[in-house]
């Protein structure tokens, strides 16, 4: 028990309304697809939500065609402004079903509905609204007059931020002028189908938006698919790798959005309250699903004890349980294979000689759970402070100098994210400037919005989504292609 007690406070499922199976979104209606059905489920429970349909290389092929002929007829022949309206509809969509959505991807996804209800939704709405404004401005995004769409875009996207990723990736597509292909991840496929009832709803042309469930192989099928102008990938940097290596040689354009190690540097002058708030948001928010998550604490060792002391006393006021609940803090991992990945990392970081601590934690019986644990006594040559663990798990190291901060928060083949936390300006920005990261935070962590470019550095992935450099995706210069 927690020194506070709360009385469970679970948000209602009323809202949300199943059907007992879903087909694919093509053509702008659900069909079957050719491949065997399978269960969607509650990562908390276990417990089977929907069946869903899985896309075989012909149901792909079809959806290419139904985007293609999108493209030619309709999409690529209206006005900006016209497109913008049906993303503003859109946006508007998804705020009036927003309870509804949230419901959806918490059961689905595990995250805390505080989360999904405040967070992974209205920004989902605002990157619609945000992109919208864009659509007839196009001539103003930095491409010269008159830039193209590029034409048909297959994007794949990852289980953490389910129907936020579908937002960043379909909102400038179709600002742009392109028409789309989705393939959401196999654990996480109910927003993006409820998406499509949004779709439907807005009455946007039929074969504008797809989207083909399935595993890993149906992502596969879509980036090999000759008809696919452009692919956006945004998930793990061993499929990406894959995915850059099947795209090579052909016409097809790749931006690839990929996994992190961020490092969270504080300072001695820091405000170290407010940074611990930072350190918790960055390594816990959702359960450290979290591609540009803070893993790696790197902490002035003058005030190494103080913070580590003042961390485990706020871990162990995390509320850890039902995500439905809205009190709680950290709900369940997305799935089994991924609670197999942060047990085996956690126990390397063990055998390594890392001296491992978590808050006292009552776990579920069902479900995937894993208390949230830091590291500490962390070398910078292990591998819980190497490789991304993408769980609830913190390794804590030292620095003396801001140039040793620098040079361990760069020892990473990744470059997403860093969060620098000082009173100082002058030292803020002069780190600021040193840190190979597309994103550094200062004073805050996990800060997002449309208006703000965001992407890796090295093996973190290229390209950058958000803002009007994200149009850059998916706009070539007239006569630039096709
Ligand atoms: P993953 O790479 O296993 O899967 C991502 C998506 O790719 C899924 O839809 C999957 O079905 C599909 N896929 C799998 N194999 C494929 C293949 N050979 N060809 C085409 N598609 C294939 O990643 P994941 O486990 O779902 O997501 C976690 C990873 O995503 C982490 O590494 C995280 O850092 C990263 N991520 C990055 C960002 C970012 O913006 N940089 C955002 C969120 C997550």
């Amino acid at each position: 028990m927690s020194f506070l007690d709360y009385a469970p406070a679970p948000e209602s499922r009323a809202i949300l309304s199943l059907r007992p199976s879903y087909g694919l979104f093509v053509d702008g209606e659900f069909v079957d697809g050719n491949g065997p059905a399978f269960t969607t489920i509650s990562p908390a429970t276990e417990e089977g939500l929907t069946e869903i349909a899985t896309a075989d290389d012909a149901d792909v092929d079809r959806a290419v065609a139904a985007a293609r002929k999108a493209y030619d007829r309709v999409w690529s022949k209206l006005s900006g402004s016209d497109r913008g309206k049906y993303l503003f509809r859109i946006a508007r969509l998804v705020q009036e079903r927003a309870r509804e959505l949230a419901v959806a991807e918490t059961l689905n996804n595990g995250k805390p509905i505080k989360e999904s209800r405040d967070v992974d939704i209205p920004l989902v709405a605002a990157w619609f609204f945000y992109y919208a404004g864009w659509a007839d401005k196009l001539d103003h995004a930095g491409l010269g007059p008159d830039p193209r769409p590029l034409g048909v875009a297959g994007q794949i996207i990852p289980w953490n931020f389910p129907l936020l990723m579908l937002a960043w990736k379909i909102a400038p597509a179709l600002a742009s002028g392109n028409t789309v292909v989705l393939k959401p991840a196999e654990t996480t496929p109910l927003t993006a189908l409820l998406f499509a009832e949004i779709l439907q709803q807005a009455d946007l042309p039929p074969g504008v938006v797809n989207i083909v469930t399935g595993p890993g192989a149906t992502g596969q099928a879509l980036v090999r698919h000759p008809d696919v102008d452009k692919i956006a990938f945004t998930g793990s940097t061993a499929v990406g790798r894959e995915i850059a290596r099947a795209t090579a040689g052909t016409r097809k354009r790749l931006t690839l959005e990929l996994g992190g190690k961020a490092a969270n540097i504080v300072f001695d002058d820091a405000p170290i309250d407010q940074a611990i708030e930072g350190v918790v948001n960055g390594i816990f928010y959702n359960q450290g699903h979290v591609c540009c998550a803070g893993s790696r604490l790197l902490v002035q060792e003058n005030v190494h004890d103080d913070v580590v002391e003042r961390l485990k006393q706020r871990l162990t006021t995390l509320r850890l349980g039902d995500p439905l609940d809205k009190n709680t803090d950290i709900g369940a991992v997305n799935s089994a294979e991924q609670l197999e990945r942060i047990r085996e990392l956690t126990a390397a970081g063990e055998e390594e000689g890392a001296t491992r601590w978590s808050p006292p934690c009552v776990l579920p019986d069902a479900g995937f759970w894993f208390a949230p644990t830091i590291f500490t006594g962390v070398q910078t040559s292990s591998r819980i402070a190497r490789e991304e663990i993408f769980g609830p798990v913190l390794s804590i190291l030292t620095f003396r100098t801001p140039q040793e901060a620098i040079a361990k928060a760069n020892n990473t083949p990744y470059g997403l994210s860093a969060g620098i936390w000082s009173d100082k300006g002058s030292r803020v920005l002069a780190v600021a400037d040193e840190l190979r990261a597309g994103v550094v935070w200062t004073n805050t962590f996990n800060r997002f919005d449309p208006a703000s470019p965001f992407g890796g550095y090295k093996e973190s992935g290229y390209g950058r989504e958000g803002g009007k450099q994200g149009l850059s995706a998916y706009l070539a210069p007239a006569g630039g292609i096709r």
